[in-house]
């Protein structure tokens, strides 16, 4: 199978990731939409346990992959030929077959960026170990970062893992990093954003960002060595700093409106995974 893969032309390879990648893309968007709400009322339930409370009596939200899309609108389940990433939104011309409530830009976005982001990573590292943990690492982010924008919220569930799995990929196979330098990555990137966030709360009395966002730096330091954490640190600064500034004067938000630190955190790591290499060189160099 491996060697099949690998003897295709990377034109075709690239193609055949981006497709894929559509699909995956459609199944992040029900991780989006759904995870939190599960997550939500597992909290519930387990709050009311404590209580000694009856469980809450109302609906489960719908499983990840048991339920079927429906229409948010009108509750009708959505057909599998209305369903086909970026191509049924344009098809039904942006809007919801039975009810003609439109549907939001925000899903075939995230599927077209899902197919482009992984169409890049298999086309920067080959069909190979690398590229498939890259293509994992990547999707996770977009999972993340989709969640983090709807709730301000990067859950254990999400960035634990992803720390424990960089870990075990550098220490099985050496991957990205160095066993030392993933482990180092991984507490440097925990507590470089612990010490800003306790030095910000000392200082202004005001909580700057979540514990999500330090144990989201602590997985990428785990998956890529400390060494790319300045880099990731920097960029997602420098990038968040620019967009709260376009936010805060185009939609006039308020400067104590939260904004999400993770997605800043997310791309900056991403762009460190597949070019960090170069742009250390470049920062050598100069
Ligand atoms: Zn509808």
């Amino acid at each position: 199978m491996i060697e099949v893969i690998q003897a295709l032309h990377p034109a075709v390879l690239v193609a055949a990731v981006f497709v894929f990648g559509l699909l995956i893309g459609s199944f992040l968007n029900v991780v989006i939409l759904r995870y939190p709400r599960r997550l939500l009322h597992d909290w519930q339930c387990q709050c009311r346990e404590l209580l000694e409370l009856e469980p809450p009596t109302d609906q489960p939200p719908p499983d990840l992959v048991k339920s079927r899309s429906h229409c948010p609108s009108c509750r009708n389940t959505i057909a599998w030929y209305d369903n086909i990433p970026v191509i049924s939104w344009i098809v039904l011309g942006r809007k919801c077959r039975h009810c003609g409530t439109s549907i939001a830009f925000r899903y075939p976005l995230v599927e077209l960026a899902t197919a482009i982001l992984s169409a890049v990573v298999i086309w920067h590292f080959g069909a190979s170990t690398e590229g498939l943990a890259a293509l994992v690492l990547t999707w996770t982010l977009i999972a993340a970062t989709g969640i983090d924008i709807d709730h301000q919220l990067l859950p254990d569930q999400v960035t634990l893992p992803l720390l424990w799995l960089g870990l075990a990929l550098n220490l099985w196979l050496g991957l990205f990093a160095t066993l030392e330098d993933a482990v180092i990555g991984a507490i440097a990137g925990y507590g470089s954003l612990w010490l800003v966030y306790h030095g910000f709360r000392l200082a202004t009395g005001k909580e700057g960002m979540g514990y999500g966002d330090f144990k989201l730096l602590g997985a990428l330091g785990a998956w890529l060595g400390w060494q790319a954490l300045p880099m990731i640190i920097l960029g997602a600064s420098l990038v968040g700093a620019i967009v709260g500034l376009v936010l805060m004067v185009a939609m006039r938000r308020g400067r104590e409106i939260p904004i999400a630190f993770g997605p800043y955190l997310a791309a900056a790591g991403w762009i460190a995974m597949i070019w960090g290499d170069r742009i250390l060189d470049f920062w050598l160099v100069y």
